[in-house]
């Protein structure tokens, strides 16, 4: 325990309140600070978990989990997961969700990005065998690399360059599925591997460099919306709330469901048609600038959802348009935030 820096920890000490942090009701949650790993956060404490949350704050943000670092049910760690892992009490549940997500971000230390995929797999998987925990894996579409087939099953074994820019994160993940097959059939280890698709929603960092992140923000300073290529690449956006429900299923289902799993939105659009929504959702007049497009993107990305919706029962409900609107007031508010006084904001 004393490896970690713990931001939340001691303030609860001696509160009436304090809660006990059973194994059964409690959970950790590796990449806790990030995007989609502060919303598995506030879902957990809502059903009455307790939550570890671990982060080395890389490309996470305290602004994400602010509301909940207070409450005597939540405890952060600053911690690499590269590091070994120990716990100040026994969990039920692991979420690995430690690993940058945007290519820009991950690309900044690729060696960092495969250790965070390699060794962090293998310190959580340890864990979890101690715990005796189920641990969920937030692998990637990108395990399928730039697709020859399309939708994507999860029988589809891939396209991926073993040394492009974007190798670090795609065989990182792909070896992460591969340790946690290992530990499932050598050692018994109770696990469950989500393929997520492209994600975006409220909780996004606006400087991450995603698509969704800079078409949103461009549009709502009035700046060129950066198209790289002709556009004409596609993926599959599922709004995060819905992503996360299909995390929560996945982790929970009763099934034994140890092989990889597709969870996304299968609407397909073209990275021309989200910038189209973007202008007409904000009002925005910002101008269409082409950028080249980055090596071994990947043409097109459409998941197919049959395994989730037969074994889980979960499918996404929120339309792109939708997601957006939330997601446009939501990046218009941090603009606000962090905004000099005299700076722009469209809407
Ligand atoms: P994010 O970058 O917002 O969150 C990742 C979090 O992990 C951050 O808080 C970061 O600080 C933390 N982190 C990174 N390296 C770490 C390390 N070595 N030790 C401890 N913490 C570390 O990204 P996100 O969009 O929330 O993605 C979460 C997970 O889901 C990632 O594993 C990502 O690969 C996966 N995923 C996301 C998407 C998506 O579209 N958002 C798609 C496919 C897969
Ligand atoms: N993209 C773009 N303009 C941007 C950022 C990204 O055209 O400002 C494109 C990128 O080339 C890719 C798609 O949008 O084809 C999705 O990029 P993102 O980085 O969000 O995720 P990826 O699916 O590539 O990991």
């Amino acid at each position: 325990m004393n490896q970690f820096l713990s931001v939340s920890e001691g303030r609860h000490l001696g509160q009436k309140d304090t809660p006990v942090y059973h194994r059964r009701n409690t959970v950790l949650v590796a990449g806790g600070a990030g995007f989609l790993g502060a919303r598995i956060c506030e879902r957990y404490i809502e059903k009455g978990y307790c939550v570890y949350c671990l982060d080395n704050l890389s490309t996470g943000r305290l602004s994400n989990i602010s509301h909940l670092l207070d409450l005597p049910q939540f405890r952060f760690f600053r911690h690499d997961v590269v590091l070994p892992i120990t716990l100040p009490g026994p969990v039920s549940l692991i979420y690995n969700m430690a690993c940058p997500a945007s290519p820009p971000r991950y690309q900044i230390d690729p060696i960092h990005t495969m250790l965070t995929c390699v060794t962090g797999a293998i310190n959580l998987l340890d864990l979890a065998g101690q715990h005796k925990a189920r641990i969920l894996q937030a692998s990637t579409s990108e395990v399928y690399g730039d697709p020859s087939v399309s939708p994507q099953c999860e029988s589809y074994l891939g396209n991926v360059n073993t040394v492009g820019p974007r190798s670090c994160y795609d065989e990182g993940k792909r070896a992460a599925e591969t340790l946690f097959h290992d530990y499932h059939l050598a050692r018994g280890v109770d696990i469950r591997i989500a393929r997520i698709f492209n994600t975006y929603g409220p909780g996004m960092d606006p400087l991450d460099g995603r698509v969704v992140s800079n078409f949103v923000t461009q549009a709502l300073k009035g700046v060129p919306i950066t198209i790289y290529g002709r556009g004409a690449q596609t993926r599959s956006f599922c709004y995060r709330d819905d992503l996360v429900e299909g995390l929560l299923a996945l982790m929970h289902c009763k099934k034994d469901l140890a092989a990889p799993v597709n969870i996304g939105n299968p609407g397909e659009f073209t990275i021309a048609e989200l910038a189209t929504q973007v202008l007409a959702l904000t009002g925005s007049r910002s101008p269409l600038c082409y950028r080249p497009l980055p090596q071994d993107d990947p043409q097109q990305r459409r998941p197919d959802i049959s395994v989730a919706m037969r074994e889980l029962g979960w499918r996404p409900k929120v339309k792109l348009a939708d997601g957006l609107r939330q997601t446009i007031s939501y990046f218009a508010s941090e603009l606000r935030r962090n905004a000099p006084q005299d700076a722009k904001v469209v809407v």
